[in-house]
């Protein structure tokens, strides 16, 4: 990356620039504004400006998950000096990985079928819930799982090494979960052909391992 310059007025609590930008495309993107403008100065803070073009893609992509990736990859003080050219790698590795499995989805499985949300469409689509299940995505915030597809389904090959958490990113989230930033939700965007392991966790875990996220009876 770039040199990331400090906050203009030196003063919002230690944030850099970079940190601001994505703060503010998390916050446009949950009250269902134009990113465009925040995007293309992320994208700009990249030297390669294929890597640049590929992460303002992503961002554009009304499913990426960039509240997570604020949550788990931000802040990065801890780092030191170094930490926001960590985190904007990590946001490079994110994207490359998202749109790759955003096509491949499509190409497999089909954007209407792969999921309970219309991958064609936007991020206010209504999406019916389940009777219990709140999509607050709590569960899938996980390195990686057991990657069984069900019969008869086979995965492009690299989805294994992904659900498992084995990706070139260190996973602080499945790469599969999107999100829906206006509703405040998550989804998993292979939920119809979801591996056995995600498919067999059920209400009883939910409420052991995150109680109060399921939906009251
Ligand atoms: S933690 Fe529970 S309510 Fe939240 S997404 Fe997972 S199963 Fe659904
Ligand atoms: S594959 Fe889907 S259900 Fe399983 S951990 Fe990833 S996002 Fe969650």
């Amino acid at each position: 990356m770039k040199r990331v310059h400090p906050y203009p007025d030196g003063d919002e609590g230690g944030m850099t620039y970079f940190e601001s930008l994505i703060h503010e495309a998390v916050r446009r993107r949950r009250a269902a504004l134009s990113v465009s403008e925040v995007v293309r100065a992320v994208g700009s803070l990249y030297e390669d400006v294929c890597i640049g073009g590929e992460v303002e893609e992503a961002l554009q992509d009304p499913f990426f998950p960039l509240t997570l990736y604020a949550r788990h990859h931000l802040p990065f003080r801890d780092w030191g000096r170094s930490g926001v050219g960590k985190a904007g790698q990590d946001l490079a590795l994110l994207s490359r990985m998202f749109l790759r499995i955003r096509k491949d989805i499509d190409r497999r499985f089909g954007n209407r079928e792969a999921t309970c949300v219309d991958l064609n469409g936007d991020a206010n689509q209504e999406v019916a819930l389940g009777q219990w299940c709140s999509l607050c995505g709590e569960c899938c915030q996980l390195p990686g799982t057991i990657p069984d597809p069900p019969e008869p389904v086979r995965y492009p090959g690299y989805w294994y090494a992904y659900i498992a958490g084995d990706s070139p990113l260190i996973q602080r989230f499945c790469p599969f979960l999107f999100e829906l930033a206006p509703q405040g939700l998550f989804f998993c965007a292979i939920h119809n052909v979801k591996p056995l392991t995600c498919l067999a966790y059920g209400r009883e875990d939910c409420e052991e391992k995150h109680p109060g996220m399921s939906l009251a009876v």
